[in-house]
């Protein structure tokens, strides 16, 4: 794997580590995402929860409602309550880590842009691919990444 990514939240309780690259990352500018953030949108890294170290202190999930009625967990710093991560959908194996908690953020810079039928009209975007709603994964995610995915979800 080699590459690693290190993070932590505001107040620096909870630090972690990254021990790959993600299998993909979301720039995404849903309402949802906007109004959990305080921002104009949430970046997210898929990344397997297994591979998450936990360097110091330990998140605390946030039930969230979720349109889809699947629950959305936000894991938060105990003390300073940044959030950290996401379990979206009760998959406890796939983490969606938020990129600006990284020391360097700019080291994961998405690789789609999603819901942009929400994005702020000010927001401009760089090259990555931009899709109103969502996309066809098949067709967007690397096969190495969509192998991965497979590996801990199955064929969902
Ligand atoms: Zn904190
Ligand atoms: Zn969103």
């Amino acid at each position: 794997m080699g590459e690693t990514f290190d993070g932590s939240c505001f107040c620096g309780a909870v630090r972690y580590r990254l021990r790959s690259r993600p299998m993909f990352v979301n720039c995404c500018h849903c309402r949802d995402c906007q109004k959990q953030t305080g921002g104009a949108f949430a970046i997210n890294a898929l990344i397997e929860t297994d591979r998450i170290e936990l360097v110091s202190g330990e998140p605390k999930p946030w039930r969230m409602a979720a349109e889809s009625g699947r629950p959305h967990d936000i894991y938060r710093c105990p003390e300073c309550a940044s959030a950290l991560w996401s379990d979206y959908g009760g998959r406890p194996a796939l983490r969606f880590v938020r990129v600006a908690t990284l020391d360097d953020p700019a080291a994961l810079p998405p690789d789609a842009h999603i819901f942009t039928r929400s994005k702020l009209p000010w927001v401009k975007l760089g090259d990555a691919p931009a899709f109103e709603i969502f996309y066809d994964m098949a067709v967007q995610w690397p096969p190495a990444s969509l192998a991965r995915r497979r590996a801990i979800l199955g064929d969902v």
